[in-house]
């Protein structure tokens, strides 16, 4: 159950000295947020790209948190002064995401190879729903990007669709993703996306924007 692990009671008790030690004190916030990260491939490729920005993974099972912390520690050992701004926390994405971020704090969510769920009565567990849309929708700035990537077809079809129906989002043009270098890691930088490639399966990707618009 979720007893087993500590949430912040709001996105101001989260302890960023803990996880960010080397740039915590420059006020800075977490920016991307890896939903389901698994292993970090992904964390680990942005953290390069994009040094000065804070990111967090946030993954279910403990023990591939535990990984990952360690492949953290052990890059920034390796590497003095790099990886600084990457960590992870092992959460229930689905419930805690509002314990984390404050309204438009985020820049880019991603949602890379999420578990497929594929009975119907299992829908409601997908980490993308038109109910969990509002919630990414209240943590992304205006203009802040949401990734999603998947190999199983129906899985791809059911995240585009949320999305398009949804009113505070839309999506990325052609030139957009072509322009974006972070589109270009989504099947290639997760475990999950390396191994998909190795077995030359398909992917299908759905990039969309925060557009202007009330939440209440
Ligand atoms: N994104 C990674 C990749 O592409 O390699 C991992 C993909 S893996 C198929 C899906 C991951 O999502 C698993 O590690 C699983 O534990 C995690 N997950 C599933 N439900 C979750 C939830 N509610 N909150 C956080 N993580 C979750």
């Amino acid at each position: 159950s979720d007893s087993h692990f500590p949430v912040p009671v709001a996105p101001s008790q989260f302890d960023y000295s803990s996880h960010y030690p080397q740039i915590s004190n420059d006020s800075k916030k977490i920016e991307f947020a890896d939903i389901g990260c698994g292993f970090g491939g992904l964390l680990i490729s942005l953290s390069t790209l994009f040094p000065a920005t804070l990111m967090i993974g946030m993954e279910l099972r403990d023990k591939v948190t535990e990984y990952v912390k360690e492949r953290i520690l052990a890059l920034r050992t390796g590497n003095p002064g790099q990886y600084q701004n990457i960590s992870v926390v092992r959460t229930n994405s689905m419930k805690y995401i509002p314990n984390y971020f404050e309204k438009g704090q985020l820049k880019k969510m991603f949602f890379l190879f999420p578990d497929p769920h594929f009975k119907e009565k299992n829908h409601r567990r997908r980490v993308i729903s038109p109910y969990l849309l509002d919630e990414y929708a209240y943590a992304l700035a205006v203009g802040g990007i949401i990734y999603t990537i998947t190999d199983v077809e129906e899985l791809g079809e059911w995240m585009k669709s949320c999305l398009e129906r949804h009113p505070l989002f839309e999506p990325l043009t052609v030139q957009e993703l072509e322009d974006d270098p972070v589109v270009k890691l989504l099947s290639t930088a997760t475990e999950e996306g390396q191994k998909v490639a190795r077995n030359g399966g398909q992917t299908y990707q759905a990039v969309y924007r925060r557009r202007t618009g009330p939440i209440e």
